[in-house]
């Protein structure tokens, strides 16, 4: 079915050209100055990702030239976000490296906002810096572009190839060009997954017509999980799913709200109603709820009880900053930078903000691990910060041998955002060098046959439908196939009644996660028999198999953590309490490849910063 087979043999492939992935492109080329770098991705590099649109900040930049931040601040501040649950080697790699990337983000001549007194970039808050952002994704994507020899746009990666010299080697990758149907092959030495996170994989608030608008991107379909997890790669995390607190219906941000109008919240009669909640979370989680600022699943966690109270709709109270014309000015603009889409909805529910308070609504849960959660793969963290257990030769490296991560794929380090996301993909890439400098890349062996299974496996979907389509008789609903469509609503269905969405306001337990398993391996069982119409509709299908894997490591995980670790983002009604004493820990799986079960284990948290300071103080 496949058109054409195409083959390109690399040193570095680069697989998604977002964030991470422009970053490593970037950084492979300093690095590797005569080695090959191919960068493939799924869209157009130049307006692809989470950053597609835009952003109006840049939300993790140290400002260490002034002395504003420290890395050990932004330790700090990740860790206590995330409940303790954080790789505080790989947050303090990122965030020593975050600010020469800002740099090179204003030298390639991103508008950054300045402070007009001190002249320094503008603040929004203690991390963000405020930028007129709408070409910020063009402008990276040059610096990329400028770097590699070739960006593949259009290209889904389904698979990686596997070197058959050598177990647990990476060899390559393999997928399909959408617009052609031809069939490509990338072996390469080394291969960088910056394949973003995962959205609609929970059923999301706006379905039907409206199901394209959601937070996050609905193109992000957890192809940076699936890949590694397919090959045995381990995971970590993955149960730390995020929810956002966002305006209704277009989910515009509230950052800049919160940050720089000073807006605030409160429930329909008008009460801050987080304070009513406190005792109640005290009991749920103990002093973290005294921790300053109050961690994100906190806040969640208040609105939601608050809403299952009776005392919603909660609002954002806009009206009296928004008397400002400067301010009123910055909240209009903030949306068109970045999600127009709120400008619009409001504009078609009659709402000005100055004089009609918008109301708050929380998202399904995404998985991904470069915001404010950590979901990901379990890599090597820098040989000068890690503890052993963390530590495996290359930085960034997944527990496969020549796979590296970077951005939302790689897991415990959380709050790196776009330009700590760029960051890690330099790291990334900076590591990747180095491996095949060290002549670890040597000899790999990919065969054709292995080759040509994929091939058959890739464009199956297509076959499925050509056949079954005469099966037809009336209508389109076939007796032998499920559409692509068919079959993500049933996949969002399992997960939003059984691991923890909308439906049951985030609650789940050790049944349902049970049941929600065996309904996932069903899924799986009958996405062999997905049909694809067209190669969009391909498309579609292997973003759908890879939002499936991802979701059973998702539901392996949250069955493991037998505690309530981030209430506001998920509860386990059989373990409503956060517990130290037993889950002060990460969780890593396994999916083994040949049999497709899931293993998982506790692996100790470090909290390297405070120790390191406890030692030079002693
Ligand atoms: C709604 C939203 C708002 C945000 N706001 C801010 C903000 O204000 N400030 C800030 O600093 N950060 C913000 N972030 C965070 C920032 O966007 C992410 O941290 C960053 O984009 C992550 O980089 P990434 O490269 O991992 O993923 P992405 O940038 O999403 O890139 C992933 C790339 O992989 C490609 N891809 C996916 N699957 C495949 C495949 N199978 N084959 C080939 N290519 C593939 C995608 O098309 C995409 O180009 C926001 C994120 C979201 C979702």
């Amino acid at each position: 079915m496949a058109k054409k087979t195409i083959f390109e043999d690399c040193d570095i492939l680069v697989v998604g050209g977002g964030m991470a992935g422009t970053g490593a492109a970037f950084e492979a080329r300093h690095w590797g100055r005569d080695l090959k770098i191919i960068c493939v991705e799924k869209a157009n590099i130049d307006r692809s990702g989470a950053v597609a649109q835009g952003l109006y900040a840049i939300n993790c930049y140290m400002g260490m030239q002034w002395d504003e931040n420290q890395p050990e601040d932004h330790v700090r501040y990740a860790r206590n976000d995330l409940m303790g649950m954080v790789r505080e080697d790989l947050g303090y790699d990122m965030a020593r490296h975050v600010d020469s990337t800002v740099h090179m983000f204003d030298e390639w001549g991103l508008p950054m906002m300045k402070n007009e007194k001190t002249g320094r970039y503008l603040r929004e808050g203690k991390w963000q810096i405020m930028i007129h952002g709408e070409s910020y994704k063009p402008i990276v994507a040059e610096a990329a572009k400028k770097s590699a020899d070739k960006i593949y746009n259009r290209i889904m990666i389904t698979h990686l190839l596997m070197d058959e010299s050598k177990e647990n080697r990476v060899g390559g990758a393999v997928g399909f060009n959408m617009r052609t149907g031809d069939y490509y092959v990338f072996r390469a030495k080394t291969v960088i997954v910056a394949a973003g996170g995962a959205s609609h994989i929970f059923k999301p608030r706006a379905v039907g017509e409206g199901m394209g608008r959601t937070w996050y991107a609905p193109w992000s379909n957890g192809s940076a999980y699936a890949l590694p997890i397919a090959v045995g790669a381990k995971m970590t995390q993955m149960e730390n799913r995020i929810v956002l607190c966002r305006f209704k219906d277009g989910y515009g941000p509230v950052g800049a709200y919160f940050l720089h109008l000073k807006t605030y919240t409160q429930n329909a009669n008008g009460e801050n109603y987080e304070k009513k909640w406190y005792e109640h979370t005290k009991e749920m989680v103990g002093e973290y709820i005294d921790h300053h600022p109050t961690p994100t699943c906190l806040r969640n966690h208040a609105f939601i009880q608050e809403t299952m109270a009776g005392g919603g709709p909660i609002h954002m109270v806009t009206k009296e900053a928004f008397q400002d014309p400067h301010l009123e000015t910055v909240g209009w603009e903030n949306f068109l930078g970045m999600t127009v889409g709120q400008a619009v909805v409001w504009a078609s529910q009659n709402i000005d903000p100055k004089y009609t308070n918008p109301e708050l609504t929380t998202s399904e849960p995404y998985v991904m691990g470069s915001h404010a959660t950590c979901s990901g793969a379990w890599v090597s963290g820098p040989e000068d910060l890690s503890p052993p257990e963390y530590f495996w030769g290359y930085n960034r490296m997944l527990t496969v041998d020549g796979l590296f991560g970077a951005g939302d794929t790689v897991g415990g380090s959380a709050h790196k955002f776009s330009s700590g996301s760029f960051t890690e993909g330099r790291l990334a890439a900076k590591a990747a060098v180095k491996y095949i400098e060290e002549q670890k890349a040597q000899d790999i062996n990919v065969s054709d046959k292995q080759c040509e299974e994929f091939k058959k496996i890739i464009f199956k979907p297509l076959e499925n439908y050509t056949v079954g389509r005469n099966e037809i008789t009336g209508g389109t609903v076939s007796p032998s196939y499920i559409s692509p469509i068919q079959g993500l609503q049933r996949l969002q269905r399992i997960m939003d009644e059984y691991v923890g969405g909308i439906a049951t306001n985030y609650m789940t337990n050790a049944n349902m996660l049970k049941r929600g398993l065996e309904l996932l391996e069903w899924l799986q069982e009958d996405l062999e028999n997905v049909g694809a119409e067209d190669y969009h509709q391909l498309m579609r299908a292997w973003e759908l198999k890879h939002r499936a894997l991802t979701s059973q490591c998702v539901t392996e995980h949250t069955m493991f953590r037998e505690e309530t670790r981030w209430p506001g983002y998920y509860y386990r009604g059989d373990h409503l309490k956060l517990d130290d004493e037993n889950w002060h820990c990460l969780t890593v799986s396994r999916r083994d490849p040949k049999t497709g079960k899931f293993t998982l284990e506790k692996v100790p948290v470090y909290h390297i910063v405070d120790e390191k300071e406890k030692k030079q103080a002693s």
